[in-house]
């Protein structure tokens, strides 16, 4: 992610900050240490960070806590990136969803920080995100939950009109530390907005008429997508990925998927897709990749994916998957 340097008319530096760009070098080798007057943002995780980045544009230097291909659930995090969360210009993260990162947080005390789920409250007609207990679907079956979110779906950047809430919260953060960008961070915050609501019109109209509504994954992570586009989310494990499906509840997902005639079991990633094999090949259906993105792969960095393309690639596998007119 190296930028060309930018001058922004501020100049000063303090040892702290030369402190804190090492660390971040060490805690993320792809980061740019901001020595150029850019203000350094940490993001927890790649949704977080793709906010950051289109809203800080080259004013930022956005360094995302959760390694490319990393599994942010269980994030762990040294000392070092530690120590970056406290002298980070801004943090943006979502309290209850990394434990390691709440902890970082709550210790190393950043001046500045966004989160998610706060904003998510916070916002009118807040029951349908992150803090929505009563919209979660009941599939967590006590044997599937050794690591639940106190109840709450975590996953509201699969909806994107949620994740759209977290703009305006990102640039209001970025003014108040360098307010001669803000009105560039307003403008991008704005930008960011309109193209995620197109995406979320592309949804609606791809999803509109399909011969299934619902959807087969490996772990919970489209509860919010699907209470969007009207379809229904039937996982095989819980909210987190990590933990390992019951042989009954694989049962109970074929018999399921026998019902309703599914033709397509979507799978996450190489560890899920074992799973999703299994549950496919026992039931004749065909396996399909559903990203939540949770992070990008290796291969989709490299071939320079965000999260508007990947969101387009689950939405044109959705519709294959579903039947969609
Ligand atoms: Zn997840």
């Amino acid at each position: 992610m190296t930028r060309p340097a930018r001058r922004t008319g501020r100049t000063r530096l303090a040892a702290s900050s030369l402190a804190a760009a090492a660390a971040l070098a060490l805690a993320a080798c792809a980061a740019t240490p901001a020595d150029d007057g850019r203000l350094t943002v940490l993001a927890s995780f790649y949704p977080l960070q793709h906010v950051a980045e289109a809203v800080g544009g080259d004013r930022v230097v956005v360094t995302n806590l959760t390694p490319v291909g990393g599994e942010p659930h269980d994030l762990e995090l040294a000392p070092a990136a530690v120590r970056t969360v406290g002298s980070a210009d801004l943090v943006v993260y979502q309290s209850g969803f990394q434990p390691a990162v709440d902890r970082a947080v709550a210790d190393a005390r950043p001046g500045r920080v966004v989160d998610a789920t706060a904003v998510l409250d916070a916002a009118p007609g807040a029951s349908a995100a992150v803090g929505g207990h009563a919209e979660h679907d009941g599939h967590d079956h006590a044997e599937d939950d050794g690591h639940d979110h106190g109840g709450r779906d975590p996953h509201f950047w699969l909806d994107p009109t949620q994740l759209a809430l977290l703009a305006p919260a990102v640039a209001d953060a970025l003014a108040e530390a360098d307010p001669a960008g803000a009105d560039g961070y307003r403008e991008r915050a704005d930008a960011l907005a309109t193209s995620l609501a197109g995406l979320d019109t592309a949804f609606t109209e791809g999803l509109r008429s399909c011969e299934h509504r619902t959807i087969v994954t490996s772990h919970a992570a489209f509860g919010h997508l699907a209470a969007r586009y009207d379809l229904e989310q039937v996982s095989v494990a819980g909210l987190d990925p990590e933990t390992e499906p019951s042989p009954a509840r694989l049962r109970e997902v074929a018999e399921t998927v026998r019902l309703s005639g599914v033709t397509t079991i979507f799978f996450e990633s190489s560890a899920s897709a074992k799973v999703a094999d299994v549950l496919a090949a026992e039931v004749g259906a065909r396996t399909a990749a559903l990203s939540p993105l949770e992070s990008l792969s290796r291969a989709e960095a490299d071939a320079g994916a965000d999260y508007l393309s990947v969101m387009t690639a689950n939405l044109a596998a959705l519709r294959t998957g579903l039947g969609c007119a």
